[in-house]
């Protein structure tokens, strides 16, 4: 066993610390024998290949009786139902079979082209449904693969304190339901996404993940102590005594913070001087809701609608965007949700294989509105499906990245088309969808009142605005000390924004991440933000701060504050701000 500390980085998709033993799971998709079979043993093979099957059948059915049926459950529940299903299907089993027999060939390789082929044809598909039932094909044939090959292998019993680490190429539902009955502390996987099935587990299940770690099964091994920071996206393998100290300290404040949180769920945000703030979330996919619903959110603030191209080569389809949309509006039962358009190019260049891509200097490039405008046909099937959606429910469009006037009067007349069209095809659509801008490159921070009057909110992108403002590249790991959000010229900037949209009335949200950031909570509502938009899981702790801001107090301290210019004096100001925190 190796005892050299190394870190690795991935996404953190749940939050919370862990600290385990790792238990490799291994990958039987990735190393699948070949050979032939003679005639004579054909049968035999096919014999073999049948057996399986029943053998994981029986085993996913022990795996649902054995399943409690707990809310958090019930959503893995219908991911084992789907893989029974899955293992009758003829297109699977009956084809593989058949591949045995014409081909000559073993059942993990008949298996494996049988795969391929189904694969293939779900790239073909347009719905979104469907095409997400990808990846429990693959994780059926996964289990296959290991029921053949005899890798299902049962977790060693521990005899020491910690919890299992579970680390895997990726994980399936079915797979963690088995983990039950043995102390889980999080997961690890080589693949994922925010959207993946570990994604959703670790979140149903409340532990700690991190997914996309590339090479995390070659580079740890069975039974080594690592430590897993979801929140920061970050695991450290063979961790020295005192930082396993100072995590295990860290991780008993977190569980105590957690329990104590959880009873704000319910609270309206009020502050101490009877001010009241809305909290609104951030989410990428309809899958968010139970995360959103968990925390008592006021609506979202932010769909980053881009994410439905995740894991695709292909664009989503107006029915596909449309049903994407109306499960969000509908799963939030008359609470507001922005709907931002396709913020893509740049950080968010999704596998878009068509010519725009790939350009000199993408965070300035064709990105947000700018793409959206360049290609008004690919644009209006978006704007079309969000109209549908918003006669389910109280539906905004943001438009990312907005820079000029005409970028809003564009889209604007767009928007009109796609009314018209689907008005003349008997579609039914609201009067009115309010219409609001990003404020996150300075130009529109600057020239704000050309925006303002155009639009019926403005929504503050603090990430792109302090990556702009201080010419620092968000995904530049060289520069990520630069980014400060106390600068005084992004100050400057956040405080003329909100006073200028005090004075005329204009609602203005924050969506970016210093929205969940606590240590800010007081500052920025003192210098008048009321709609504060954030991940799921910062908002219990930014509404606990806010209870008790007095901002009758803090919005003096606040206006001196922003006009510091001295870097030093401000960190102080900033310290001093926050000292009645409790
Ligand atoms: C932002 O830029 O602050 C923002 C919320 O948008 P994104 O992070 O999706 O670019
Ligand atoms: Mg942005």
């Amino acid at each position: 066993m190796s005892a050299v500390a190394f870190t690795l980085h991935g996404l953190g998709v749940s939050s919370g610390i862990a600290i385990g033993r790792v238990h490799l799971v291994s990958h039987a998709l990735l190393e699948v024998p070949h050979y032939e079979i003679p005639p004579e043993r054909v049968a035999e093979e096919r014999t073999r290949l049948k057996e399986a099957v029943d053998a994981v059948r029986t085993e996913l059915r022990l795996l649902r009786a054995a399943a409690d049926q707990s809310a958090a459950h019930q959503e893995l529940d219908a991911f084992i139902d789907l893989q029974i299903l899955m293992l009758d299907d003829p297109m699977l089993i009956d084809a593989a079979l058949e591949r045995i027999a014409t081909n000559g060939i073993n059942a993990e390789w008949a298996l494996a082209q049988q795969l391929e082929e189904l694969l293939a044809a779900f790239e073909t598909i347009d719905d979104a449904y469907l095409r997400e039932r990808k990846q429990d094909v693959v994780q059926t044939v996964e289990r296959l693969m290991k029921e053949l090959r005899g890798l299902a292998r049962p977790m060693r019993a521990r005899h020491d304190d910690w919890p299992t680490i579970i680390v895997a190429h990726d994980l399936s539902p079915a797979d963690t339901i088995g983990f039950r009955g043995q102390r889980i502390g999080g997961f690890l996987t080589d693949v994922g996404s925010p959207t993946s099935h570990t994604a959703i587990v670790a979140r149903s299940l409340k532990l700690p993940a991190v997914v996309g770690v590339r090479h995390a099964r070659l580079l740890l091994e069975d039974d080594e102590l690592i430590i897993i920071d979801a929140r920061r996206g970050v695991a450290i393998a063979n961790p020295p005594p005192e930082i396993v100290e100072e995590y295990r300290l860290r991780k008993a404040a977190l569980d105590l913070e957690r329990t104590r949180l959880a009873r704000l769920k319910e609270a309206a945000t009020r502050t101490l001087d009877g001010t009241e703030i809305l909290l609104h979330v951030n989410i990428e996919s309809p899958k968010d809701l139970p995360a959103v619903r968990a925390v008592g959110a006021d609506g979202i603030g932010l769909y980053r609608t881009e994410f439905l191209f995740t894991e695709r080569a292909d664009r989503p389809s107006e029915a596909e965007q449309f049903e994407a949309y109306r499960e969000v509006v509908r799963g939030m039962k008359g609470k507001p949700v922005t709907i931002r358009t396709f913020d893509l190019g740049a950080d968010k260049d999704f596998d878009l294989s068509d010519e725009r891509r790939a350009p000199a200097n993408p965070a300035l490039g064709l990105r947000g509105i700018r793409y959206c405008l360049a290609e008004p046909a690919f644009f209006l099937t978006q704007l079309r499906a969000l109209l549908r959606a918003a006669a389910c429910g109280p539906v905004k469009i943001l438009l990312p990245m907005v820079m000029h006037a005409s970028e809003i009067d564009r889209a604007r007349q767009l928007i009109a088309q796609a009314r018209r069209e689907l008005i003349a095809e008997g579609v039914k659509v609201p009067e009115q969808v309010p219409l609001g801008a990003m404020i996150e490159v300075p130009a529109a921070a600057i020239a704000l009142p050309m925006i303002a009057r155009r639009v019926d909110f403005l929504s503050i992108g603090t990430n792109d605005l302090i990556q702009y403002t201080l010419a620092i590249d968000r995904q530049d790991d060289a520069v990520a000390d630069l980014y400060d959000p106390l600068h005084p010229a992004v100050l400057r900037l956040l405080s003329g924004i909100l006073s200028f949209a005090a004075r005329i009335d204009l609602p203005v949200s924050l969506c970016g991440e210093l929205a969940g950031d606590p240590d800010y909570a007081w500052l920025l509502a003192a210098l008048g933000l009321r709609e504060f938009s954030m991940h799921p899981d910062r908002l219990l702790e930014v509404r606990q701060r806010l209870l008790y801001a007095n901002l009758d107090e803090l919005a003096p301290k606040a206006q001196r504050l922003v006009k510091l210019d001295d870097p030093q004096k401000i960190r102080e100001a900033f310290a001093r701000f926050n000292d009645g925190v409790r």
